[in-house]
């Protein structure tokens, strides 16, 4: 099902063929699934027994709209998607000043286990299609009515996880008659998978990538990221240099500030030798506090110290604008809330 929509247009051409239609149908086909129609009814330049050919042998399916909350705050937008199988994912639309931006799903719920997050709660349901990932892009697009110029694979899942499917959906959102959308204008954010931080690093892409990092040493990270134990933090350090001699581009580390555990001035020192030399950008976040953990934010100004002691140390940090707190929007909670009271 919705297999054309995860198809390149050469490879949707093959079964154009097989099915008898010239090859420039393919384009046409290829450009009406990517402005997000929900039925070949609505590509009107095609003829009507194509049209109830490829109804019949490849049925157009879309998500679903299950929750949608808007924050009064700020103008985010978050949708909860039911998917054609009855899982369901969220994205975020943010409103930045450079763009508006979607945070994507990757996966149905997640295995990585981060203590902080509520996506891995209830574990990895599956990974998602190219097309689930390109249809939360196009349908957040429709729905709200908002130009997309911006994506980061931030949402539920570990977009390394489930590399192929992902890199599918990058060349499908950044091609010509698709969506367009430039790779600098796409950030993958990943926990630590090294070997696949190195197979990403062999396509070249122009894409940002984000390290969640959270802790300078092998001890914090060990207490909240299990991923730690299988790539220990020198060897991610190592893997973002090789990636960086690869690909020449600057790497981006997230650092959620958890109050008591990675917050300290000594860590920020630390953080800063572990950075040595590396070209890298630090996103400290202010924890999302999640019903189930244990773990607080930090405070204002121990936040404000870290990010200090940094740039004094020369990696210049931002503290990410929380976004939408009124309406869930951090990280598989609006998902989570849904699937336990059904
Ligand atoms: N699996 C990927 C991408 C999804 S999570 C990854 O781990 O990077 C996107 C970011 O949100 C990650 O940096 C993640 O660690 C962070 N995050 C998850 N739960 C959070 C919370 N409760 N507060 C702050 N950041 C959180």
């Amino acid at each position: 099902m919705n297999k054309l929509k995860s198809m390149t247009i050469p490879e949707i051409g093959v079964i154009l063929k097989e099915l008898g239609q010239p090859a420039f149908r393919a384009k046409q086909i290829y450009s009406w699934l990517h402005k997000g129609v929900r039925s070949y009814e609505e590509m009107t330049n095609l003829p009507k027994a194509l049209r109830d050919t490829l109804q019949e042998k490849y049925p157009i399916c879309a998500p679903e709209v299950v929750r949608k909350q808007e924050s009064q705050k700020d103008g985010t937008i978050k949708y909860l998607w039911k998917l054609s199988d009855g899982n369901c994912v969220e994205t975020v639309l943010m409103r930045y000043h450079y763009g508006n931006t979607v945070c994507i799903s990757t996966e149905v719920g997640c295995k990585m286990g981060c203590a902080f997050c509520a996506s891995t709660l209830g574990g990895l349901v599956r990974p998602l299609k190219p097309y689930e990932m390109l249809d939360q892009v196009l349908f957040t697009q429709v729905d709200s009515g908002l130009p997309v110029s911006h994506i980061v694979l931030m949402g539920i899942g570990e977009p390394l996880d489930n590399l192929s499917n992902v890199l599918r959906f990058l060349e499908l959102v950044n091609s010509e008659e698709g969506m367009n959308i430039s790779m600098r204008h796409i950030s993958l954010s990943t926990c630590g998978l090294v070997p696949k931080i190195d197979e990403l690093a062999q396509h070249k892409l122009q894409i940002s990538l984000a390290i969640s990092l959270h802790g300078p040493n092998n001890e914090i990270r060990n207490k909240i990221m299990p991923v730690n134990k299988a790539y220990p933090v020198e060897e991610l350090i190592a893997a973002c240099r090789r990636y960086y001699d690869k690909t020449s581009r600057r790497i981006h580390f997230e650092y959620a500030m958890i109050n008591g555990l990675n917050d300290s001035p000594q860590q920020a020192k630390e953080l800063l030798a572990l950075l040595k030399g590396l070209p890298a950008h630090v996103n400290l976040i202010p924890l999302n506090h999640v019903e189930e953990s244990p773990l607080k934010p930090s405070t204002k100004a121990a936040v404000a110290a870290f990010q200090n002691l940094l740039e004094q140390g020369g990696v210049t940090a931002t503290v990410r604008r929380t976004l939408g707190s009124d309406i869930d929007a951090s990280c598989g909670q609006l998902r989570r809330k849904y699937t336990q009271k059904r």
